[in-house]
C-alpha cells in the first residue's frame, strides 16, 4: 500500500491536486460541480479580491456558510492569503453570533440569505468591517462575485509556513460556551493524511460530506482529507438521511461519514433495502458514543467497512481509529489505536500514567495538539500540560492489545453517595430497548445522595414505556445502584450540530422542575 505524502500546509495540499487531477471533478453540492482546476481558479480570484479589500496574513476571515462549493472557494481562498478562516454555525443565533464575533474580531464575514433571520446586517457591520454575500445581492454587502471578478493573480500568494494559523473552530459547546480551537496548517494537512492513509483512500474515492465544515470533522476528516486523496467530494447542505442515501447511490459515494445518528437515522428509511450502496467502501464514525449493537447493525445492513474513531476539536480530528485489518469484535467495541506518530495515555487526577486496563483522563500527544485556545490563556493552560499533552477531559482506558475504550466525558460522571455512574453505560442498555429512540442519562441534585440518576428518553413513535417498566428493564442489567430514580419523557433530545446531546442544556430545562 503506498502511503499518500505528508505535505506541509494546506495550500501546498490544494496545489498538488490541481497539478495531478485538474480536470477531474472535486466537488458537487447539488447546484453546481467543480473540477479541481475551476476551484483553484475560483479561489485564486477570490483570494485576490480579498487581498484588495485588506485582507492579509494572520486577518481572521469568518465563514457563516452551509456546505456549498463556495466554502470550499472560502476556504482556500483565505489559506492562499495566510489569513485565518473562522467557519462557524450557520444556524447560530444572535447572541452566539456576537460572541464569535467579538472573540475572533475577523475582518470580514461571509453569508448568506438566511443570516438575516439571525442578525440585524447592521449588527453584523459593526463588529465587522465588510460583510460579503453569497447566493444573494444586498446593498449593505458586497456580493462574492464582485470580489472574483480578477485575473487571481499569482501575487496574492503569501508564504505560510506549516506553524502558520490555518483555522481558529469553535468547539461543540456541548459543556459549555464554544472555545476558539487554533490550529495550524501542519496540522490540519497531517491530521488529514493520516486519514487518507489509514483509510486507504485514493483518487477513485467520492466522499459524502453531511458533517458540517465549520466542525474539524468536516473540515480535517472529510474536506482536506478528500483533496489530500484527490478524491470527489458531494457535500450535503442539510442533513437528511433519505436524501444521503439517494446521493450515494446516484453518486456511487465510497467514503461515509458521519456521527451515530446520521448512520442509525438511514437504517431507518422507508425502503432502506432498495437503495443500491454497493459503491460504499470505508467510513468512520465518531464525534459522540456508539454501542456495540448499533455499531453492529449498520456494518451489517449498510455492508461496508465502517470503523470508530476518537477525535477532538483540540487534536484537530481524529487520534485514534480501528486498523482496516482489525478483528469485528475490536471495532465493535473499541475507537481502535492511535494513529502513527499520536501517543495516547490515561492519566489519574494527578496527570501520572495509569496500567493497561484502568479507567482515567485520556491525554494525546499529537501533531494535531492545537496552538491554544484564542484569547483564552488560562484555559489553555488547564488543558496543554507539559511536552505538548493535551488532556482531552474524557475518560477511557487502554486494553493490553492498545486499543482505546471510551468511558464518559469526566464532567458528565453522576457521583451516587459517593459512587461514580458513567451515563453511557446506562444509556447504550436504554438505546438497546425496542421502544427507545433516544435517551440520555444526566445526574440531578438529591440532598441526601449529592446526586441521583435521571434517564431522559424519547420513545419511538406509538410505543408507551412506564417509568417503572424503565426502571425494572435497567435493574435487570445493572448494579441497583444505577437504576434511574426518576425517567423524563421528551418528544426531542437536544443535540448540537455534531451530533451529540446537549446535556448542560438539557439539565437547565429539567432541574427548575425537577431539582
Ligand atoms: P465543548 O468542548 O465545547 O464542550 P465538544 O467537546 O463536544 O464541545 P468537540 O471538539 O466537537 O466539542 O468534540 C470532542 C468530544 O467529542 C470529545 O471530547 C468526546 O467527548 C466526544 N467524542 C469524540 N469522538 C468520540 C467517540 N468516538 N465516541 C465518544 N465520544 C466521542
Ligand atoms: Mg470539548
Amino acid at each position: 500500500m503506498v502511503k499518500t505524502p505528508f505535505i506541509e500546509t494546506i495550500n501546498d495540499v490544494i496545489k498538488e491536486s490541481v497539478k495531478n487531477y485538474g480536470d477531474r471533478e472535486a466537488v458537487y453540492d447539488q447546484y453546481e460541480r467543480l473540477t479541481y482546476i475551476e476551484l483553484w481558479k475560483q479561489s485564486m480570484r477570490l483570494a485576490e479580491g480579498l487581498r484588495k479589500l485588506g485582507v492579509k496574513k494572520g486577518d481572521r476571515v469568518a465563514v457563516c456558510l452551509p456546505n456549498w462549493n463556495e466554502t470550499v472557494v472560502v476556504f482556500f481562498a483565505t489559506a492562499r492569503l495566510g489569513a485565518v478562516l473562522v467557519p462557524f454555525n450557520p444556524t447560530y443565533r444572535s447572541n452566539e453570533i456576537e460572541y464569535i464575533l467579538k472573540n475572533a474580531e475577523p475582518e470580514v464575514l461571509f453569508i448568506t440569505e438566511r443570516f438575516s433571520e439571525s442578525m440585524e446586517k447592521s449588527r453584523a457591520l459593526s463588529l465587522v468591517k465588510h460583510v460579503i454575500s453569497v447566493r444573494f445581492n444586498d446593498r449593505d454587502c458586497i456580493a462574492i462575485q464582485e470580489l472574483q471578478m480578477n485575473e487571481g493573480k499569482s501575487s496574492t500568494e503569501t508564504a505560510v509556513s506549516p506553524e502558520d494559523l490555518f483555522c481558529i473552530l469553535y468547539t461543540s459547546g456541548t459543556t459549555g460556551l464554544p472555545k476558539g480551537v487554533m490550529i495550524s496548517h501542519g496540522s490540519v494537512s497531517k491530521c488529514s493524511t493520516a486519514v487518507v492513509n489509514e483509510m486507504r483512500c485514493n483518487d477513485d474515492d467520492v466522499f459524502i460530506v453531511p458533517a458540517p465544515l465549520f466542525h474539524i470533522f468536516g473540515i480535517a476528516c472529510n474536506l482536506i482529507a478528500a483533496v489530500a486523496a484527490g478524491a470527489r467530494m458531494v457535500l450535503v447542505e442539510k442533513y437528511n438521511p433519505k436524501l444521503m442515501l439517494e446521493l450515494i447511490e446516484q453518486e456511487r459515494v465510497t467514503v461515509h461519514q458521519g456521527v451515530p445518528t446520521m448512520f442509525l437515522k438511514e437504517l431507518e428509511v422507508p425502503g432502506f433495502e432498495n437503495y443500491d450502496l454497493s459503491s460504499l467502501r470505508t467510513g468512520m464514525v465518531g464525534a459522540a458514543p456508539i454501542s456495540p449493537e448499533q455499531m453492529k447493525k449498520i456494518r451489517e445492513k449498510m455492508d461496508f467497512h465502517l470503523c470508530q474513531s476518537f477525535g477532538t476539536t483540540e487534536t484537530s480530528g481524529g487520534v485514534t481509529i480501528n486498523g482496516y485489518d482489525d478483528d469485528e469484535a475490536s471495532i465493535l467495541k473499541t475507537l481502535g489505536k492511535p494513529f502513527e506518530g499520536i501517543k495516547i495515555k490515561i492519566v489519574n487526577e494527578f496527570k501520572e500514567e495509569l496500567p493497561a486496563g484502568s479507567t482515567g483522563e485520556i491525554a494525546v500527544h499529537s501533531f494535531g495538539n492545537m496552538k491554544g485556545y484564542y484569547k483564552l490563556h488560562e484555559k489553555t493552560k488547564e488543558v496543554l500540560g507539559e511536552g505538548g499533552w493535551y488532556y482531552t477531559g474524557d475518560l477511557g482506558l487502554m486494553d493490553e492489545e492498545g486499543n482505546l475504550h471510551y468511558v464518559g466525558r469526566e464532567k458528565e460522571v453522576i457521583i451516587r453517595g459517593g459512587l461514580n455512574i458513567y451515563p453511557k453505560e446506562i444509556e447504550a442498555l436504554l438505546y438497546e430497548h425496542e421502544n427507545i429512540s433516544e435517551a440520555a442519562v444526566i445526574g440531578l441534585p438529591d440532598e441526601i445522595l449529592g446526586e441521583v440518576v435521571c434517564a431522559v428518553v424519547q420513545l419511538h413513535p406509538g410505543k408507551a414505556m412506564t417509568e417503572q417498566e424503565v426502571k425494572d428493564y435497567v435493574s435487570a442489567h445493572l448494579a441497583i445502584y444505577k437504576t434511574p430514580a426518576s425517567v423524563i419523557y421528551v418528544e426531542h433530545i437536544p443535540m448540537t450540530s455534531s451530533g451529540k446531546i446537549q446535556k448542560v442544556k438539557l439539565k437547565k430545562q429539567l432541574i427548575p422542575k425537577h431539582g
